[in-house]
C-alpha cells in the first residue's frame, strides 16, 4: 500500500510516523509467508450473540431470567441477524460467581429451567438454522461439586487428587501458612485451608471455585465425559471456553511478584497462564473429544497472551481451539491489569493499535479470531468507548456498531449492545452491586480507607466505570415496568434509562441503534470477503479524533471506514485516486464533506 494514499487531515510531519505505522501494520515479520485465502467455515462467518441468562428475559415472574424466556425471544434474535447464541453458564450451581462455579455439569440450574428446556432450546435454534454454544468452565468446579466434596474428605479416596492440594508452609511463628503467596483474582489468598486434610487447596477465583488438577489423567477423562461429551451428544455446536489457557500450572508453585493489582499477595499469572502442559491438554481434547463431533466452534478466552502465544492455540495447523477471545481492545485502559481505582481512559490511537493483533491474525496467519467489545465481564461499550452525553448516545453506539461489523473475525454481540445499553449511573450505591469481584473490592477498600472519602469516591467511580455489574443489569425490552424484563421483583436493579433505551421503542421508531445494527449485519454478510475476512489498514494512527481504515478482500475489493470518535466536527480525506467509492451506510441523515460529531460511514467500491 503506497504511503501516498495516507492523505488525511494531518500535518506533513505526522506523515513520517504514519509511514512507520503502516509498515508495522503488515510487516511484523517480513519473512512470514502470507497464506492463501481461507475457505469460509460456518464458525468463521457467523454472527454470535451472548446471553447472560439471569438478565435476558424472565418467563415466570420470579425476577430471574430463564431458558423459557430465551425461547420466547428466538425469533427476535433471528430477525436481528444472529446465527449463533453463546449461552453463559446455566448449569447447576450455588451461584458464588453467577454460575461459573458449577456443581453438576449434567444438570440445569433449577431457577433457569430444566433439561427439557435445554433440549427445546437446541431444537428451537436448529429449526431456525441457528446454533448453540455453551460455556465450558473446567479450570475449576464449585466446592459443592461431588468431586470436590469427596476430595475434601481425605487423602485416600478416589477423588483425593482431583484438585490441587498442598501442605501448609510453617511460618516463623510456627503457624500454618498457605503454600505460597498467590492472591486470588477476586481478592484474598488463592489458597484455603481444610482441616480434614490438614492441607490447602488452590482457588484462582473465589474459595467456592477450587481448581481442578489437570495433571491427573483420570480427572481429565472425567472432565471430557461430563463437561464436553454429555453436551455434544445433546447436539450443541461448540463452546466458549472459560479461562482456556490456565489449566496447566507450573508444578513448583513458586511465590509470585507483588504488583498493584495483586497486593498484598503475589501474582499467580506467570505460573498459570499458558503453562507448561497446556498445549498437550488441548491437543488431547481435540483428538479424544472434538474430532468425534465434526468441526465444533471452540472459542478460547486467552487473556494475557501475545500474538505468538495465541497462534499456538488457534492456528489451524495446531488443531487446538477454533478462535481466540483477545482482550487488547476490550480491556483498554488497564481493565484487566489494574485495580478499579487505577483504571484510566485511553487515547484513540491506543484503540487503533489494540485491534492490530486480531486483525493480523485473521488476515495474515492460519489462525482465526473473534471480534467483540462487550461481554459479561466488561463494561458497556458505548459508555467506555463512546460518550455519556445523551445528545450523542445513539450516534456513538452506531459508530461502535460500524467498527465492530467491519472488522475481520467472528463477530460477538453482547445482549443489550444492539440497543446501546449503558453502564450503571454513579448515583447508584454499593448495595446495588451483585458481582462478587466488585463487592469484595469495595469491602477491601472500605476496610483499608475507612475515613478517606476521596479514595472511596475513586473506588466507587472505578466500579461504575469498569465493574462487571455494568453489563449484567436486566435487558431493557420495553418502556413498561422493570423494562419488560420481569413481572416480578428483578434480581438486579434495572437501569432507569430503560424508559428511552429499550428494544420495543427501537424496533418501532425510525433510525434507531437497533435498526442500524440489523442493517449493518446484513451488509456484513453481503460483503463477507471484505468485512469478515479482509485485511485491515489504518490510515490515521496518530489522530486522536478520527479513525479511518481500509478493509480489502483477497480479490482486491476495498472498503473505507471513517469514524469520528469526538463531539466535534472533523475533516477527513479519502485516497485521491478513489473516485469510485460510494457510501454504503452512514449514521447521519446528510453526510457531507466533513464528519459531524460522532459520525461514522462506510464507503465501498461501486
Ligand atoms: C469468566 C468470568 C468468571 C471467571 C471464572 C472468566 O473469565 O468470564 O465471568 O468469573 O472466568 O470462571
Amino acid at each position: 500500500m503506497p504511503v501516498t494514499h495516507a492523505n488525511l487531515n494531518i500535518s506533513p510531519s505526522d506523515t513520517l510516523s504514519m509511514t512507520i505505522h503502516f509498515r508495522q501494520d503488515n510487516d511484523d515479520d517480513p519473512a512470514r509467508p502470507i497464506p492463501p485465502p481461507k475457505a469460509p467455515s460456518w464458525w468463521k462467518t457467523c454472527t454470535c450473540y451472548q446471553i447472560w441468562p439471569a438478565s435476558f428475559k424472565d418467563s415466570n415472574g420470579d425476577g430471574l431470567g430463564d431458558i423459557k424466556g430465551i425461547l420466547s425471544k428466538l425469533d427476535y434474535l433471528h430477525d436481528l441477524g444472529v446465527d449463533v447464541i453463546w449461552l453463559c453458564p446455566m448449569y447447576a450451581s450455588p451461584q458464588a460467581d453467577m454460575g461459573y462455579d458449577i456443581s453438576d455439569y449434567n444438570a440445569v440450574h433449577p431457577a433457569y429451567g430444566t433439561m427439557e428446556d435445554m433440549e427445546e432450546l437446541i431444537a428451537g435454534l436448529h429449526n431456525r438454522g441457528m446454533r448453540l454454544l455453551l460455556d465450558l468452565v473446567v479450570n475449576h468446579t464449585s466446592d459443592q461439586h461431588h468431586w470436590f466434596k469427596e476430595s475434601k474428605k481425605g487423602k485416600d479416596n478416589k477423588h483425593s487428587d482431583w484438585f490441587i492440594w498442598k501442605d501448609p508452609k510453617i511460618g516463623k511463628n510456627g503457624k500454618k501458612e498457605p503454600p505460597n503467596n498467590w492472591g486470588a483474582v477476586f481478592g484474598g489468598s488463592a489458597w484455603k485451608y481444610v482441616p480434614e486434610r490438614d492441607q490447602y487447596y488452590l482457588h484462582i477465583f473465589t474459595p467456592e471455585q477450587p481448581d481442578l488438577n489437570w495433571e491427573n489423567t483420570t480427572t481429565r477423562k472425567a472432565i471430557y465425559e461430563s463437561a464436553l461429551e454429555f453436551w455434544f451428544k445433546k447436539g450443541i455446536d461448540g463452546f466458549r471456553v472459560d479461562t482456556s489457557n490456565i489449566y496447566s500450572k507450573v508444578q513448583s508453585y513458586p511465590d509470585g511478584e507483588v504488583d498493584s493489582r495483586s497486593a498484598p499477595y503475589g501474582s499467580c499469572f506467570p505460573y498459570i497462564v499458558n503453562g507448561p502442559r497446556i498445549h498437550e491438554f488441548w491437543k488431547e481434547i481435540r483428538s479424544q473429544v472434538l474430532d468425534n463431533y465434526g468441526d465444533p466452534m471452540m472459542v478460547g478466552e486467552l487473556g494475557g497472551s501475545t500474538f505468538n502465544e495465541i497462534l499456538k492455540f488457534v492456528s489451524s495447523d495446531e488443531r487446538e481451539l477454533s478462535m481466540v477471545f483477545d482482550f487488547d481492545f476490550a480491556a483498554l485502559g488497564g481493565l484487566h491489569t489494574k485495580p478499579f481505582h487505577e483504571i484510566t481512559g485511553y487515547k484513540l490511537p491506543e484503540l487503533k493499535t489494540s485491534l492490530k493483533k486480531t486483525q493480523d491474525l485473521v488476515a495474515n496467519t492460519k489462525a482465526w479470531s473473534s471480534i467483540f467489545a462487550e461481554n459479561h465481564d466488561i463494561p458497556r461499550s458505548v459508555s467506555r468507548h463512546g460518550t455519556n452525553d445523551p445528545k450523542y448516545h445513539d450516534r456513538a453506539a452506531k459508530v461502535l456498531a460500524i467498527l465492530l461489523t467491519t472488522l475481520s473475525g467472528t463477530l460477538f454481540i453482547y445482549q443489550g449492545q444492539e440497543i446501546g445499553m449503558t453502564n450503571i449511573p454513579e448515583s447508584w450505591s454499593p448495595s446495588d452491586l451483585k458481582d462478587v469481584s466488585a463487592i469484595n473490592y469495595w469491602n477491601k477498600m472500605k476496610a483499608k480507607y475507612p475515613h478517606d472519602e476521596d479514595m472511596l469516591q475513586r473506588a466507587w467511580k472505578g466500579i461504575v466505570a469498569a465493574g462487571r455489574d455494568n453489563a449484567r443489569t436486566p435487558l431493557q425490552w420495553s418502556g413498561e415496568s422493570n423494562a419488560g424484563f420481569t413481572t416480578g421483583e428483578p434480581w438486579m436493579r434495572v437501569n432507569e434509562n430503560y424508559t428511552h433505551i429499550n428494544v420495543a421503542a427501537q424496533m418501532e421508531e425510525k433510525d434507531t441503534v437497533w435498526k442500524f445494527w440489523r442493517e449493518l449485519l446484513k451488509h456484513r454478510k453481503e460483503h463477507m470477503d471484505v468485512f469478515v475476512q479482509g485485511s485491515y489498514l489504518v490510515y490515521d494512527y496518530e489522530n486522536e479524533k478520527t479513525f479511518t481504515y481500509q478493509k480489502k478482500s483477497a480479490s482486491g475489493k476495498m472498503s473505507f471506514v471513517v469514524l469520528n470518535f469526538s463531539s466535534e466536527e472533523c475533516t477527513f480525506r479519502l485516497p485521491d485516486d478513489r473516485k469510485d467509492l460510494e457510501i454504503l451506510i452512514s449514521n447521519v441523515p446528510n453526510p457531507g464533506r466533513s464528519l459531524q460529531p460522532w459520525e461514522g460511514r462506510i464507503y465501498i467500491e461501486r
